[in-house]
């Protein structure tokens, strides 16, 4: 089939996520057909620099041959089994795994197939938690304006994005929204002492009846790449500890290397009780998430058979053996490429071609933690006025950058960068390159 045909058949049949279908051929979708490494190649022959890891998923870029063979030698073996009442090979190994690789105290790994899963499960297990142990009350959670956690209803509910989830207002449960501590538009003074004013009113106020904290640690991707302030997560961790409120950190975005350590808590130190992890998982290869619980969450859990405080909660394809077995060769590469350390060369050239697109008149903002930028557009920097929703104003300076070559896909205003942790330095300048071309042809110089 052609390139046209394709795309007619497409449009008649597949209903693409986030996406305003009408008018969408009008956006130039393109058909990837394989990809090499960091670049996808479309059915036209052309190549893209996948500068958005085909939606912050790949890890070590595509096709990479240790992945590929993990898939291949798992197929000789099982491609799916349950783990409703057995286990299997890959579900065993890679948990001990993740276990070994995250903040000390998560001790076991519940697995489903999404990061909005992820969420739903760890806001489930904190629910039922507190009615395990005797305190039923502690029923609410807490979570960021403008927070990201999925598309489910409970995890649209303790989200915060309101073009998102405003139409879905009257099916969400009820959740103490706290302002989002984020320096650009933070409308104080001090978004970190604010902030946790703020908060620790809230805890010591109802904490009786909160049974968790829900937050993307350090960046609130979806949001924009909201950055927060240093310190902020370990003050709220304290503060969860001190009012015994579970905090429950959503690293699907973060996780696997994305902030430069293997998890962004590691920065602050801090370690949740509840940690889900998604995106990174098995290198961009297969849908598989983890909910991380520590072992004081798990022990509330056993009891009889009769007493019922089994966890009801589970996938059909919890644990795909494929996926474990592609998670686990996705994380030994980090420790025989020493990716992170790898990384730090090409955070540099980033820093510095980002430098340069700080310097345009119609950019706001930059925002970078490791390999997660977001580079904010206004319409005037001074008075940090947005452009209007209905511009597309960031759609269109990701559709001018594909003349260099590169594929980007941004939040509202905000362009988002968010390489494979593979990206090599030459790919660093041509991406901030596009970049900076694609706004100054858009808007001028
Ligand atoms: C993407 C994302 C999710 C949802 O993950 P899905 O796999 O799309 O369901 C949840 N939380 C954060 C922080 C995310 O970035």
């Amino acid at each position: 089939m052609t390139t046209a045909e394709l795309l007619a058949l497409d449009a008649a049949h597949v209903w693409h996520p986030f996406t305003q279908m009408q008018g969408w051929l009008d956006d130039q979708p393109l058909v990837i057909d394989r990809a090499e490494g960091n670049w996808l190649i479309d059915t036209d022959g052309r190549r893209w620099l996948d500068a958005i890891s085909s939606l912050w998923v790949t890890v070590h870029g595509h096709r990479k041959a240790e992945l590929d063979a993990a898939v291949r030698a798992q197929l000789d073996k099982v491609a799916h089994c349950t783990l409703l009442g057995q286990a299997s090979v890959p579900s065993i190994e890679l948990a001990a795994k993740l276990v070994s690789l995250a903040p000390t105290g998560l001790t076991r790994v519940f697995y489903s197939d999404s990061g909005s899963t992820s969420v739903e499960i760890a806001v489930k297990m904190a629910y039922q938690y507190w009615q395990l142990v005797g305190r039923p009350g502690k029923q609410k959670f807490v979570a960021l304006r403008e927070a990201y956690h999925g598309d489910t209803i409970g995890s649209v509910s303790v989200g915060g994005v309101d073009l998102f989830h405003e139409r879905f207002r009257h099916l969400l449960f009820p959740v103490h929204h706290v302002a989002t501590p984020h320096a650009y538009r933070w409308q104080g003074v001090d978004p970190l002492e604010e902030s946790l004013l703020e908060i620790e009113a809230l805890l010591s106020a109802r904490h009786e009846e909160l049974a968790g904290f829900v937050v993307e640690p350090l960046v609130q991707g979806a949001a924009g790449m909201f950055l927060q302030p240093e310190g902020w997560l370990r003050r709220v961790a304290a503060l969860c500890r001190q009012y015994d409120v579970l905090l429950i950190c959503d690293e699907v975005a973060t996780g696997f290397g994305r902030t430069g350590t293997m998890f962004a808590v590691e920065h602050e130190g801090v370690t949740p009780d509840l940690m889900c992890v998604a995106k990174g998982l098995t290198g961009g290869y297969l849908p598989l998430a983890a909910t991380l619980a520590s072992d004081r969450v798990y022990q509330a859990f056993l009891g009889r058979f009769d007493e019922a405080k089994t966890f009801f909660h589970g996938h059909t394809y919890t644990g795909n053996p494929l996926a474990c077995a592609v998670a686990l060769a996705n994380l030994a590469i980090f420790e025989s490429e020493q990716t992170l350390p790898r990384m730090k060369a090409v955070e540099a050239v980033l820093a510095e071609g980002l430098a340069e697109v700080a310097k345009l008149p119609q950019v706001g903002d930059v925002r970078r933690r490791g390999f997660m930028v977001g580079v904010e557009l206004v319409k005037d920097r001074a008075t940090k006025e947005p452009f209007d929703f209905a511009e597309r104003m960031g759609f269109r300076v990701c559709l001018a950058a594909r003349a260099h070559g590169v594929l980007l896909r941004p939040l509202g205003n905000v362009v988002v960068l968010m390489p494979p942790l593979s990206l090599t330095v030459d790919e660093a300048r041509l991406v901030t390159r596009a970049l900076h071309d694609a706004i100054t042809r858009t808007l001028g110089a």
